[in-house]
């Protein structure tokens, strides 16, 4: 071979390693939406953009096999859950605290809302008994302390129901304290792992405080950098606790709905750049596991 051809040939070579190791393929196996609400406005049961065979299909084509479904008020997840056609998509069913947006801002005081709650985990849904409460938000971390929001807390250990909390990271520590193990037996997702952006040392050390608390990763500041890969501090912490993570759609608007592929696309991306058992356990194993999807 001639010289030139060799040289070519080497440098093909080259620039083949090393984009195969920069572009490390998609994360291609099933998925847990931990976060979907299936809210009044995207079906209400007569009318809406989404109804039940909309976001089946939706759910289907991106390979999500299992979701945390809540919604309000409760008819959505309870439609969800009843659907025959679903399949083999498992719908794990929370009790949502809102029956309308003003409850959003007063849960955590209002005494019907823990009657609410009652009625509905003991009804339970077609798809089987409720396995969780939330999401639920607090603007304000002090009202953690509201006595609805302690008496949910205890209840929710007391029955083993998970917690799906937007909340800040003061928050998770009230929250926490409010349940009678004090933390050590309460297993809460943390909606957005701290939409408010807490830095990831502040993770970390709520992580080893709180041994059942779990982050999911929708809207997390920080997490993705150039080309919708992990930032560094971020891909060091999911591999440091591969099995707290989960990933999310958080349908809360009928947009979330509209771009639900691109959503599920995103995640794919960055799981592509972890290895190859800590992508399925975010991505799958980590939600399967908690609320035994087989
Ligand atoms: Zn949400």
């Amino acid at each position: 071979m001639p010289l030139a051809i060799v040289q070519y040939v080497r440098i093909a070579i080259i620039f083949i390693a090393t984009t195969g190791l920069t572009q490390a393929a998609d994360y291609a196996g099933p998925l847990f939406d931990a976060h979907l609400h299936y809210n009044e406005e995207a079906w209400n049961g007569q009318v809406g953009p989404h109804p039940v065979s909309d976001v089946l299909v939706r759910i289907k084509r991106n390979g999500v096999k299992a979701v945390i479904a809540n919604s309000r008020p409760n008819d959505g997840t309870k439609a969800l859950a009843a659907e025959p056609s679903k399949g083999d998509l498992t719908v794990v069913p929370f009790i949502r605290l809102y029956r309308n947006r003003a409850d959003y801002d007063n849960w955590f005081r209002d005494e019907t809302i823990y009657d609410m709650v009652q009625t509905e985990f003991a009804r339970g849904t077609a798809a089987g008994p409720y396995k969780g409460i939330g999401e639920f938000h607090l603007y304000d971390s002090t009202n953690a302390n509201g006595v609805v929001a302690k008496k949910l807390m205890a209840f929710a250990e007391d029955k083993g129901l998970t917690i799906l909390a937007h909340v800040d990271d003061v928050a998770i520590d009230l929250l926490m304290a409010n349940t009678p193990s004090k933390g050590q037996k309460a297993r809460l997702i943390w909606a957005h792992t701290g939409i408010g952006g807490a830095p990831v040392a502040r993770v970390n050390e709520l992580f080893s405080r709180y041994p059942l608390l779990m982050g999911e990763l929708s809207y997390r500041p920080g997490l993705t950098c150039d080309g919708g890969k992990l930032c560094s501090e971020w891909r060091a912490l999911l591999l440091k606790y591969p099995g707290r993570f989960l990933i999310g759609s958080d349908t809360w608007i009928n947009q979330r709905w509209q771009y639900y592929d691109d959503t599920m696309q995103g995640y794919r991306t960055w799981l592509g750049d972890l290895p190859a058992d800590v992508a399925r356990k975010i991505a799958w194993e980590n939600g399967a596991g908690v609320f035994e999807v087989k």
